[in-house]
């Protein structure tokens, strides 16, 4: 897929990429898979913060999906499949991208994804095309490896992106009897699993089924930090209707997904449409959702919305010799449904949510970074904080504040380091809200003129606002009200 790249963003978004991977290691959000083994290519870990960010964006996906309507049912399918399944499907046969290595650093690249960075769309291309291209560019002296700088690159070749493993009795051999694969996307689980769904659950057309899960592929070049992975997790939405509704059930899909982006704080000015205008035989519509990360200096790909026809329901059936068409009670039809599809990536959303809302601004006169993450994303909505962690009574009645708000929010009690410390902990894993109980809360200050007799406090604390950095006094018994208009 192109990136709208300009020379003079590159090195600004290699710094803003560092700047994230940093942020993501130092606090607690993704760390390199296998790191004390020197690390494992293209696999990362989430953190306590990045695991709980990951799965408030996968809820807030599984709730417009879900909860919000009443046409989609949830599948959780397994990750291995009966292996003729992806043979059904094309992918043992077709699932590859084109794959050039240089001569001399054996640095491996995608072909297309050179040939694209020329401007030659090269989306789906055969891999004669892909080899008349790359010779053009030889001949210009234009081919030059990404690593080393050198020429000499070889011809591209197929390269599949399934991953085997093995299956059955351990001590048995891996041979190709026992091989399945590890799922290359989710949706594969959801064919398998139509006709369950509409013996068990009786839903009529158009209906959906949609499922979160693990996915794996061996990418040729799995760079760019989390954007492209070997196992990462998808979410995925298979729509199912009547040939003649294809057009508005494509339009309606589009109109959705490009809500919920809006709709959990991107602005529509980071967003855009791509049209693919090469297509799979099978497929009468394609777009993409992109997104202009400033840590990739351009627009790239976060999900693909895809009319597919009735190439899954028909390969499956052929394959597995199972009826799986549709009785249409209304029409007294019956026929194989088309699908309309929306797929995306968790974890490239978790890049876009952390590029979106990477923030260096200036708050009392001192630079500062911070997370403006949605707060119903944010993995900590709420800090408490005692102002001195040496004054009992103080961190006595904070731990009551963050006991009385954990009940309906993730909260998190801080008594580390001074109060500044902590705020600038809690901004850069983008907590929305911290609140402070300092002596105002537990006693009045005493006054000059008194010499005695300090009376209770007002039971207020401090709330302090992540963006503008603004503090505001609330009382104890109020909290709950209050942020209950907060989020
Ligand atoms: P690309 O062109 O980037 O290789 P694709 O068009 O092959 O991706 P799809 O098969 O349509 O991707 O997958 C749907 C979504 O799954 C993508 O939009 C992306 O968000 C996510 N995705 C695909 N491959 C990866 C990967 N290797 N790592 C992380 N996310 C991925």
């Amino acid at each position: 897929m192109s990136k709208l790249k300009s020379s003079e963003n590159s090195s600004g978004a290699s710094n803003r990429m560092e700047e994230i991977i940093s942020l993501c290691k130092r606090r607690g959000f993704v760390y390199p898979g296998s790191e004390i083994y020197g690390g494992l290519g293209g696999v990362y870990d989430y953190g306590h913060y990045g695991a709980i960010l990951k799965n408030n964006i996968r809820d807030s996906w599984q709730k417009s999906m879900i909860q919000d309507r009443e046409d989609i049912y949830l599948l959780d399918s397994a990750i291995f499949m009966h292996p003729t399944a992806w043979v059904a499907s094309g992918h043992v046969g077709n699932f590859d991208d084109p794959l050039v290595e240089c001569k001399k650093c054996h640095n491996r690249m995608r072909a297309d994804h050179i040939l694209e960075s020329f401007g030659i769309s090269a989306d789906k291309m055969p891999i004669d095309f892909i080899n008349k291209e790359l010779d053009k560019l030889r001949e210009e002296k234009k081919l030059k490896c990404s690593n080393c700088g050198e020429s000499d690159i070889a011809e591209a070749k197929k390269f599949s992106l399934m991953i085997k493993s093995n299956f059955g009795s351990p001590t048995e051999a891996l041979c190709e009897e026992n091989v399945v694969y590890l799922r290359p996307e989710t949706c594969g689980g959801i064919y398998l699993q139509y006709k369950n769904t509409i013996d068990s659950l009786h839903p009529k057309l158009p209906f959906g089924i949609a499922q979160v899960g693990k996915a794996f592929r061996n990418e040729i070049a799995a760079r760019q930090f989390i954007f492209r992975t070997r196992e990462f997790e998808q979410m995925e939405m298979q729509y199912f209707i009547n040939k003649k509704d294809t057009k508005e059930k494509y339009d309606m899909w589009k109109e959705v997904r490009m809500k919920w982006y809006l709709d959990n704080g991107i602005s529509a000015d980071k967003l855009t449409w791509y049209k693919h205008e090469k297509l799979a035989h099978y497929a009468s519509e394609a777009y993409d959702v992109k997104y202009d990360f400033n840590c990739l200096g351009g627009f790239d790909e976060v999900e693909g919305i895809h009319a597919r026809g009735d190439w899954d329901l028909s390969q499956h059936s052929k394959f597995s010799g199972v009826d799986l068409s549709y009785y249409d009670e209304e029409s007294k039809e019956r026929f194989t449904p088309h699908i309309v599809e929306t797929s995306v990536g968790l974890n490239r959303l978790f890049l876009m949510f952390m590029d979106f809302a990477y923030t260096e601004d200036n708050l009392g006169g001192e630079k500062r970074v911070f997370l403006k993450l949605p707060k119903k994303l944010a993995p900590i909505k709420i800090a408490v904080f005692p102002l001195l962690r040496n004054k009992p009574l103080l961190v006595e009645k904070a731990k009551e504040v963050y006991d009385l708000l954990r009940k309906d929010y993730m909260c998190e009690f801080d008594d580390n380091g001074n109060i500044g410390k902590r705020y600038r902990r809690q901004d850069e894993i983008g907590t929305p809200y911290c609140v402070t109980v300092d002596f105002e809360t537990i006693e009045k200050p005493a006054r000059p003129d008194e010499d005695s007799g300090r009376s209770g406090g007002d039971n207020t604390v401090t709330v302090r606002d992540r963006d503008t950095g603004n503090q505001e006094r609330i009382k104890i018994e109020e909290l709950s009200e209050y942020f209950k208009k907060q989020f």
